[in-house]
């Protein structure tokens, strides 16, 4: 492995985890060392836990414009997933076992709905990484028990139309006095650039990630929707109303709120600063690295996804390259890296090839003009360079 230099580093990696926000630090402090009492004891320092705890959820659930009963905190959005796909399985009528999602899931996702053994239709995606409200609602069937589809996907940024398709699938139900299907999405890389009022959004179900939005790793939020029947997965204490027992990580609720906050007001002004600085990055690697290729669409795209394929490259080289430079980037999602040619971007139809070329450099709130024009400088000498040898 190649050592990191004392020289600065160029972060371009925050769609695989962002750095932790002072104002989220300073307001986890306390609670990660003096205030230390377990929320379910009845002591004062236990009070000022539970306290602390409850304020956290209410503070997420005005956020989110829910209820704080339908909040449960966990340790990341892989486990909310696990969490609701069982529990909305296990407690679902027997006939009730076909799932809805799409062929460029997480794989958090994947996996779970592989372990459950039920059916799954995926739906394929156009060449923009895209999917039309009417294709999902073709797909439902009497037997569906849930429609799940990310926000935003990890790899390639692109914002699929969730509002339009809650809004499809509550309007069937509602003609057919159904309760099913649930309609979950994975909101992990929504959270910086994207309203996340569930009223607006229609969906059931929802899960976070605190690593994402410049809070701590090992926090998440399930969020779902009041009289949703899903069983507990983790089972023990009493705590998150029985949805998932064990001891409250106390320091990692407060900094995901706080995050969560931060996050949802400033999303507008994240649009603004990074759009541009996007742009410039998309514009000087398709300009001066003839025969780059833009991975999803251009437009439907969150502002601090850029994701390319690159000509006659290994992307893990080019990424191993840019890491001796100083740059952190990545070629897929952190957590299918190194599994051979990304599943999303073969999805939109490129080729094993082309997908095994490409790369992903996601900004951040800190990210500078003059570190997208460092990026552009060095991609350009590293592709050349792999390209003679
Ligand atoms: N979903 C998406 C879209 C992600 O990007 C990630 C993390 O990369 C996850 C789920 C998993 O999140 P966590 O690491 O909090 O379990």
């Amino acid at each position: 492995m190649m050592g990191l230099r004392a020289t600065k580093r160029l972060y371009f990696d925050h769609a695989a985890a962002t750095p932790l926000d002072l104002r989220v630090a300073k307001a986890m402090l306390p609670y990660a060392s003096l205030a230390y009492g377990n929320p379910s004891s009845i002591h004062a320092e236990g009070r000022k836990a539970r306290q602390a705890v409850e304020e956290a959820r209410k503070q997420v659930a005005e956020v989110l414009s829910v209820r704080v009963e339908e909040i449960i905190f966990t340790a990341g959005a892989t486990e909310s997933i696990n969490l609701c796909y069982k529990g909305l399985l296990a407690a679902a009528p027997e006939g009730k076992r076909h799932v809805v999602t799409l062929a460029t899931e997480h794989m958090a996702t994947l996996r779970v709905l592989q372990d459950l053994g039920c059916e799954v239709t995926f739906l394929p995606v156009d060449e923009e990484g895209l999917v039309s409200v009417d294709e999902v609602m073709k797909a439902i069937r009497p037997e569906t028990v849930l429609v799940t589809m990310m926000y935003v996907n990890n790899e390639i940024g692109t914002i699929l139309p969730i509002a339009e398709i809650g809004k499809a699938i509550e309007k069937m139900r509602r003609v057919k006095g159904e309760v099913y299907p649930m309609f979950f999405s994975d909101a992990v890389q929504a959270v910086n650039s994207l309203p996340l009022a569930v009223n607006k959004l229609h969906v059931d179900a929802l899960c976070l990630s605190g690593s994402k939005m410049y809070g701590p790793k090992g926090s998440g939020v399930l969020y779902v929707k009041k009289g949703t029947l899903v069983a507990a997965q983790i089972v023990g204490g009493t705590q998150e109303h029985g949805m998932r027992a064990g001891t409250e990580n106390v320091a990692g609720i407060i900094g995901l709120a706080t995050a969560l906050k931060i996050a949802q007001a400033e999303f507008a002004n994240y649009e603004g600063c990074l759009r541009p600085l996007q742009k410039m990055l998309f514009d000087g690697i398709l300009e001066k690295i003839p025969g780059s290729e833009v991975n999803g669409s251009l437009t439907q795209r969150v502002c601090n996804n850029v994701n390319v394929s690159l000509p006659e490259v290994d992307g893990e080289a080019v990424v191993m390259y840019l890491d001796e430079a100083g740059i952190a980037a990545s070629t897929a999602s952190s957590c299918t890296s190194s599994a051979g040619a990304s599943h999303v971007i073969t999805a939109l139809g490129r080729s094993a090839s082309e997908a095994e070329s490409s790369i992903r450099l996601t900004l951040g709130r800190a990210t500078t003009k003059r570190e997208i024009n460092t990026v552009i400088k060095e991609l350009v000498r590293i592709v050349a360079l792999l390209k003679i040898s």
